[in-house]
C-alpha cells in the first residue's frame, strides 16, 4: 500500500473541523493520488507546474488543486484554467499576472500571500511591515483575484520553541490584517513535522506530504 491509510485517519481525527488537509502530493505517482481521493480527499498540493498539469489532465476533475511551490510569472498561464488555490504569492508582480491569466480564463483565483516567518533566508515571502503596506484597494481593482489569506513555513529545526514562535508571529500578523482585509480567512501553517504546534497555534489549513505518502527522497 502506498498510502499511509492508518496516518491519513489519524490526521483527519486530529485536526477534526478545524483545518482543512491539502495532501502534498508532489514527485508521488497519481496512483497515489488516487488511492488517497478513494478515501474522501479532495485538496491535493503540488510544487511544480508541468507535474501538476500532467496530474490534472490524468485525475478526476473535482480535485481540488493547491499550488504550494515557487510560482514563476511565466508559468501561471498553464494552471490558470484550472488551479484551486495559489498559496505561495510573494510578490505583487505575481500577483499581477495571476490576474492577467485569470480574467483570460474568465476566472476569479483565490490567492494566499506567503510571509517570510523563519530564519532561513533562502525562504519566501513578505515581512509583517511589507504587508501592512499592501494597498488594499489596488489589489480589488484586479478582479481575477481574491487574497484569501496567508501561507508561511517555520524554520526547519529540531527546536520546537522557534516553530512555535514563528508560527505564534503569522497568526498575529493574520489577525492584524484581517481587520483591515476581511477576506484574510485562510493560514495555511504546517506540514509533516509541525502540523501539531500550527494547529495548537491557530492554523485552519495543513499540508501534508511525507506523513501521507512517505519520504521523497
Ligand atoms: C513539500 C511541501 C510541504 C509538505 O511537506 P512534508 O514535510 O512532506 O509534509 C508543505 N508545504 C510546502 C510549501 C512544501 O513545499
Amino acid at each position: 500500500m502506498a498510502v499511509n491509510q492508518q496516518a491519513y485517519q489519524n490526521i483527519i481525527h486530529q485536526i477534526n473541523q478545524q483545518a482543512t488537509l491539502v495532501a502534498v502530493s508532489k514527485i508521488k505517482p497519481a496512483t497515489d493520488i488516487l488511492e488517497l481521493y478513494q478515501l474522501g480527499q479532495k485538496d491535493f498540493g503540488e510544487n511544480y507546474v508541468q507535474e501538476l498539469v500532467d496530474k490534472y489532465n490524468q485525475l478526476p476533475k473535482d480535485i481540488q488543486w493547491h499550488f504550494i511551490g515557487h510560482l514563476q510569472s511565466n508559468k501561471v498561464k498553464y494552471i490558470a484554467p484550472f488551479v484551486y488555490l495559489i498559496h505561495g504569492v510573494d510578490s505583487l508582480k505575481l500577483l499581477q499576472e495571476i490576474n492577467k491569466q485569470a480574467l483570460k480564463n474568465n476566472r476569479t483565483i483565490h490567492c494566499l500571500l506567503q510571509v517570510h516567518i523563519a530564519q532561513e533566508e533562502t525562504k519566501f515571502g513578505f515581512d509583517k511591515n511589507e504587508l501592512l503596506q499592501i494597498n488594499w484597494a489596488e489589489i480589488a481593482a484586479l478582479k481575477g483575484v481574491e487574497i484569501g489569506g496567508l501561507m508561511g513555513m517555520a524554520s526547519f529545526t529540531e527546536d520546537s520553541t522557534i516553530v512555535r514562535n514563528e508560527f505564534k508571529l503569522l497568526k498575529s500578523i493574520f489577525n492584524e490584517l484581517q481587520v483591515i482585509q476581511p477576506s484574510i480567512q485562510i493560514l495555511s501553517m504546517g506540514m509533516s513535522g509541525d502540523y501539531e504546534i500550527a494547529i495548537e497555534e491557530g492554523s485552519n489549513m495543513v499540508r501534508i506530504g511525507s506523513l501521507l505518502f512517505g519520504s521523497r527522497s
